[in-house]
């Protein structure tokens, strides 16, 4: 997509991945769509993860990608408890992630 494109009001699949998914996420939706105590974990040979650059070790991550100090348990679309070790991530229906995993969707939590 072209900048001018997204100048003019346009956004692209990424913004419109992540846009969905705060939404589902802050509706409460996804909580009834995946128990961290169950559902598996994703692979990070998952196509989906795969493309995101999913990792279960933040640290392990492209340097070049990710800040430092963003991991999935204080990512926006993260649903689990920031203790856990594993919770849900809106990203990845029915599956959950490592609290301290990372993926290029990282979205700041909205302020309260
Ligand atoms: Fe999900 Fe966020 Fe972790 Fe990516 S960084 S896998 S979007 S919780």
């Amino acid at each position: 997509m072209s900048r001018e494109l997204r100048e003019k009001g346009t956004i692209n699949r990424r913004q419109f991945v992540v846009g969905t998914v705060v939404t589902i996420a802050s509706t409460g939706a996804w909580s009834v769509l995946a128990d961290s105590h169950e559902a598996p974990k994703v692979s990070e040979d998952d196509p989906a993860a795969a493309g995101l650059k999913y990792v279960h070790d933040a640290t392990k991550a492209d340097a070049a990608l990710r800040q430092g100090d963003h991991f999935c348990n204080n990512c926006q679309l993260y649903s689990g408890k920031q203790d856990d070790e594993w919770g849900p991530c809106g990203i990845f229906p029915g599956k959950v992630v490592s609290s301290k995993g990372w993926c290029t969707a990282w979205a700041a939590k909205a302020a309260s």
